[in-house]
């Protein structure tokens, strides 16, 4: 999320060309002051004053990850859209990766038992 902006280089005359990185150094700042612990801590109390467990999910590779053959590819997402180069399968990239971190949630919920989820 804090990734900086690729350099742009004009062919040319060799110069720096403006790449957006000035405006991403605003979002960036509002990122980091965001108090993503905090924001943590206090859905966690939440969850246990209302007896609700909250599992914490690696979300690497949901948005590139078929959901019907496994395949993880950074090819298969294009901007919004999500069509994997295996099998074809397609859906919106960040609804399927949604529903990857949901199912990868039950998974551990389950205990991590094979078959146990979806
Ligand atoms: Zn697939």
């Amino acid at each position: 999320m804090l990734k900086r902006c690729k350099i742009k280089v004009d062919e040319n005359t060799g110069r720096f060309l403006k790449n957006g990185q000035s405006r991403k150094k605003g979002l960036n700042r509002a990122i980091s002051d965001a108090s993503w612990g905090e924001l943590i801590l206090k859905i966690e109390y939440l969850a246990v004053k209302q007896g609700k467990v909250v599992i914490k999910i690696n979300p690497k590779h949901s948005s590139q990850e078929c959901r019907n053959c496994g395949h993880i590819d950074n090819s298969n997402r294009d901007g919004e859209k999500f069509i994997c180069t295996e099998c074809g399968y397609h859906e919106h990239a960040d609804i399927g990766a949604a529903k990857t971190i949901r199912d990868r949630g039950l998974f551990l919920s389950t205990g991590g038992l094979p078959g146990t989820c979806c």
